[in-house]
């Protein structure tokens, strides 16, 4: 549901801590009237140009890591080093497409058998709109922004309610890295505002992220008004481990990759998927890991917490065992303490839910084909990883993910070079890598006889 305006509840509290109001028309429709605007002028730039406006964005981002991380953990309770991890990133992201965006917008020539010469050129095609969640609240930000800006689009930003300190402080960095006025305008737009925008002929396109309902309604107004959409949705990806030697260190890797970020990343390895050999020692050992969690980490909003415990107390009344962990605090404030759950069935909400907060849920299957089945046995299609000690039967089950990102013996291969989306209801597009270039360009072919 949308809150009535943008607002900053601190989640270890529950404190309002700062409230902005949505746009007005008029501010929505003079930020499209700018991104237009700075569209002409930004594109006629050489792209060298563009790159170096971008680097240095990444280095204002770096330069104020700290502050950033502070930010996030008032807006949605993230730990300071994550924070701090999560703008180092973005860095490395404005830095891969400054460095590696002019290559891959080159002409590509073709080979023709017409008399002439063939190629095709990659052209911005306009102002864009991103629809952000608020989970990685820069991060997702950079990596749609940065191959774009590049590209020559101009974006127009519409951050999650919930972290538009977090959208401003951004506004601020692209501004004090010199990027030219209306080339990146953050807009507090209401749900109904969205539609202006992309039904605004100007507008080119939209990039969300965000769960598989905004994805729907979001997607069904890009088609409704013909405008080109990449949806980067949720996920529940499968963590298959066959075999192991140290099953205590495949457990702590497996409860630290789900713990991340309080449990609330959409490529979070959701469901651990186990043989029935290493099962009993592996859910003992992640228990063992439960219990020791002293400092519980808020989710980000009482709201979520609610969220997630209601789907814990769903699979238990329904049969499931919770292990360890699972107490939603008695205050107003988002604690829920790390859950581990075993004994998920069909009917339970956690079958086929997105479990987005800090639980692990551990499955026990009798073989590799048993595995695979479970694995895609489910509507999303984001990540997934595959563990044996041998890397040969891991990867043969790794390929037959219907997955976008399938990983072998690690739980996931990520970085600014590395392309990241789904399929199935984890949505469609890629951010990331090469292939983030290719969503919002027009690959004009250029024919001279
Ligand atoms: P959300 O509620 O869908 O919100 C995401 C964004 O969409 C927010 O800016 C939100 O604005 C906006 N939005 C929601 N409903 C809308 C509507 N009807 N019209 C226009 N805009 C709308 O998602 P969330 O709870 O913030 O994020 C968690 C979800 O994102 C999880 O499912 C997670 O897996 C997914 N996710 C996916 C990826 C990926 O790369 N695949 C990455 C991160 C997160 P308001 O805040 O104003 O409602």
């Amino acid at each position: 549901m949308a809150s009535p305006t943008y607002q900053v509840v601190d989640p270890r509290s529950g404190e309002v801590v700062e409230t902005f109001p949505h746009a007005t028309d008029d501010e929505v429709a003079t930020a499209i009237d700018r991104s237009s605007a700075a569209f002409t002028s930004w594109r006629a730039l050489p792209i060298s140009e563009r790159a170096a406006v971008v680097r240095r964005v990444g280095a204002a981002f770096a330069e104020r890591a700290d502050e950033l991380a502070e930010i996030a953990t008032t807006e949605m309770g993230k730990v300071h080093h994550e924070g701090v991890e999560e703008v180092e990133l973005c860095q490395a992201i404005f830095d891969w497409f400054a460095t590696e965006g002019p290559g891959l917008a080159a002409d590509e020539p073709l080979k023709t058998a017409a008399p002439g010469t063939a190629m095709v050129q990659k052209l911005p095609v306009g102002p864009l709109l991103g629809v952000m969640p608020w989970n990685f609240p820069f991060y997702q930000i950079a990596r749609f922004a940065a191959p774009n800006l590049v590209l020559g689009n101009t974006v127009l930003l519409k951050h999650a309610e919930s972290v538009p300190r977090s959208a401003l402080v951004v506004q601020e960095i692209m501004d004090q890295a010199g990027v030219p006025e209306g080339v990146y305008v953050n807009l507090f737009a209401t749900h109904e505002q969205v539609e202006t925008v992309i039904a605004d002929p100007r507008v080119a396109g939209v990039s969300l992220t965000g769960s598989e309902r905004a994805g729907s309604i979001v997607g069904a107004l890009a088609g409704k008004h013909l405008k080109k959409c990449v949806l980067e949705l949720g996920g529940s990806d499968p963590y298959v481990l066959l075999d192991t030697d140290d099953v205590a260190a495949a457990a702590k890797l497996a409860w630290d990759t789900r713990m991340y970020n309080a449990g609330q990343a959409c490529n979070s390895n959701k469901r651990m998927i186990v043989m029935s050999e290493i099962y009993d020692d592996f859910v003992s050992e992640l228990t063992a890991l439960a219990d020791a969690v002293v400092e519980v980490t808020p989710l980000s909003s009482r709201r979520a917490a609610e969220a997630v415990a209601e789907q814990v107390e769903d699979a238990v009344a329904r049969g499931a065992t919770l292990h360890a962990g699972g107490v939603l605090s008695a205050g107003r404030d988002a604690a829920y303490s790390p859950a581990v759950l075993t004994g998920v069935r069909p009917g339970m909400r956690a079958w086929t839910e997105e479990l987005f907060g800090p639980v692990a849920v551990v499955y026990r299957v009798d073989s590799d084909e048993e595995a695979l089945a479970l694995a895609n046995d489910t509507a999303y299609g984001l990540g997934g990883a595959v563990f044996s000690r041998s890397t040969a039967r891991a990867q043969a089950l790794a390929e037959r993910l219907d997955v976008g990102m399938t990983n072998v013996n690690t739980p996931m291969g990520e970085g600014p070079e590395i392309p990241f989306g789904g399929i199935k209801r984890s949505g469609y597009g890629r951010e990331l890598g090469p292939l983030a270039m290719d969503e919002f360009v027009n690959k004009r072919i250029l024919f001279v006889a």
